[in-house]
């Protein structure tokens, strides 16, 4: 075991993409707007006299991702007041909550580990700086963005863990479709606690780090401004080298907050923590404590969709993809249920067909591995390629689960081969035709008469008498060879078993 472990946490940002604002009625969506200062509001600018109202759509969705997270739901909560002075806010304080969150306790699987949740409240945004030359330019169309913030125990071991916690809770938001939850434009914003403790000196308990005995624990650094998941991973993993070195030349470490150069690929001072900042909470006194009821619960978690987790496991089990294609598939909810409606329009297309037989149960249960691994192929390999390369989502793309359906149809009875199955989905990714149709405007069918193979055959044999004289002395390369220039002289639309058939009856 080495001598110093990672003990890492995280405290995660996300803002709820809601209609209005937390506290007033303002249009939460400050990204929409090219100027700064436009939905504003007396209540969200901090005007005396102004009271706050509580959005309902914020307070429901919280409750969401506490159930999605396993996390209880408390009965009374509150609001409270969290005092600082900075520019970028208006009331001088930030209603958040303090002792008592909306929801707490919780867990989120990462691998076989269970990473603890100690809580996930609600607040409200800042507004935003901007450093000019001259002075700073405030703008506070963010202010009062309804935002969460889920905090982990200190469980987390690994830069590459701590990464897959924030991809998976992104997920999550995004599967409840209540935060866009994007890093970059600050809709996720992810900040790690880390410090290097000595093995079997502490325990990581209850979502909380102990000493053991009369040991001292060391003091962690909190990574802030990171505005990617490789960033994150990097900073953490920079931080665990540089703390251990440290450690081990006997130097002193200090609690502070860092930042992450991403030219640099380091991390750097940006505050030295003296003493805890004292926010002076209080709670709240415009806003009454809640009342949560046991009715409203129940509803909302009537309401939960199928979460990531479950539906890869149901994707291995009913449709017998194997996991990694099924995690890639349910990465996305829109992918997932375009993968789930091709493979029953797919099985749905085999049963009228004469060389299949069953209904589509029997198909999809009897051939479910195989047609799975050809959606998964298609759509991983083949049409996200044609989704990157043209920079859109599979919600946007022209081809229907039906055409899809029907190309991979094609491709699974033989009716074209793999290189003009890619064709037709190129023209089907352009137009959005059905690939039938495609298939007979452009002539790509397979040859399916013999006689046509053979005339192509027998001129391929007489225009390659080495090769042909190689294989009869038992050269099998000489073979592939001649299938690869009767195919091309086919243009592609000879199916290579039959060719293969077919020479070895003539070079017999
Ligand atoms: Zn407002």
């Amino acid at each position: 075991m080495p001598k110093y472990l990672p003990v890492i946490g995280m405290e995660i940002h996300a803002e709820l993409n809601t209609k209005t604002k937390m506290f007033c009625a303002c249009e939460n969506g400050y990204r929409l707007h090219d100027h700064p200062n436009t939905n504003i509001c007396p209540i969200c600018m901090g005007h005396p006299g102004m009271l706050p109202v509580i959005n309902r759509q914020a307070l429901e969705w919280t409750i969401l991702v506490g159930l999605a997270l396993d996390c209880e739901i408390a009965r009374v909560t509150k609001f409270d007041r969290k005092n600082y002075f900075y520019p970028d806010l208006p009331k001088g304080y930030q209603i958040s909550q303090y002792d008592q969150p909306l929801t707490y306790n919780g867990k989120l699987k990462v691998g076989n580990r269970e990473i603890g949740i100690i809580r996930i409240h609600l607040e409200e945004d800042t507004g935003k700086l901007t450093h000019a030359s001259g002075g700073t330019l405030v703008d506070l169309s963010r202010a009062g963005t309804p935002l969460i913030e889920l905090v982990t125990g200190p469980s987390i071991e690994s830069a590459a863990e701590a990464k897959e916690f924030c991809q998976l809770y992104q997920r999550i938001l995004r599967y409840l479709d209540v935060s866009e939850a994007d890093m970059e434009k600050g809709q996720m914003r992810c900040e790690a606690n880390v410090s290097m403790q000595e093995s079997e000196k502490f325990a990581v308990e209850n979502n909380d780090i102990r000493p053991l005995l009369d040991h001292k624990l060391n003091p962690k650094v909190e990574l802030k401004n990171i505005n990617s998941f490789k960033a994150l991973e990097k900073a953490i993993e920079y931080e665990i080298k540089r703390q251990t070195k440290a450690l081990e030349n006997g130097e002193k470490l200090v609690q502070e907050t860092r930042g992450w150069d991403e030219d640099k690929q380091c991390t750097f001072t940006q505050r030295v923590k003296e003493t805890a900042a004292d926010y002076r909470y209080f709670p709240e006194p415009d806003l009454p404590p809640l009342n949560i009821d046991e009715e409203l619960i129940k509803n909302l978690r009537a309401t939960l969709p199928e979460l990531p987790q479950a539906k890869i496991e149901r994707f291995v089990r009913e449709y017998q993809f194997d996991l990694e294609n099924a995690k890639i598939l349910a990465s996305d909810k829109h992918l997932a249920a375009y993968a789930e409606e091709v493979l029953s329009e797919l099985s749905e297309w085999l049963t009228s067909l004469p060389e299949t037989e069953g209904t589509k149960e029997e198909i999809l249960t009897k051939e479910g591995k195989k047609l799975s691994k050809l959606v998964a192929n298609w759509l991983i390999n083949r049409l996200f390629k044609h989704l990157n390369d043209n920079d859109t989502s599979i919600s946007e793309a022209k081809i229907t689960p039906e055409n899809f359906a029907e190309l991979l149809t094609l491709v699974y009875t033989n009716k074209v081969n793999n290189l003009t199955a890619q064709q037709i989905l190129e023209a089907m990714f352009e137009s959005g035709q059905a690939p039938t149709a495609i298939m007979n405007e452009q002539n790509l069918g397979q040859i399916h008469d013999s006689s046509e193979l053979e005339v192509i055959i027998e001129e391929i044999i007489g225009k390659n008498p080495k090769a042909v004289e190689d294989f009869k002395a038992g050269k099998e390369a000489s073979l592939k060879f001649l299938v690869g220039k009767c195919m091309s002289a086919a243009k592609g639309k000879a199916n290579p078993q039959v060719v293969n058939r077919i020479l070895m009856e003539k070079l017999k």
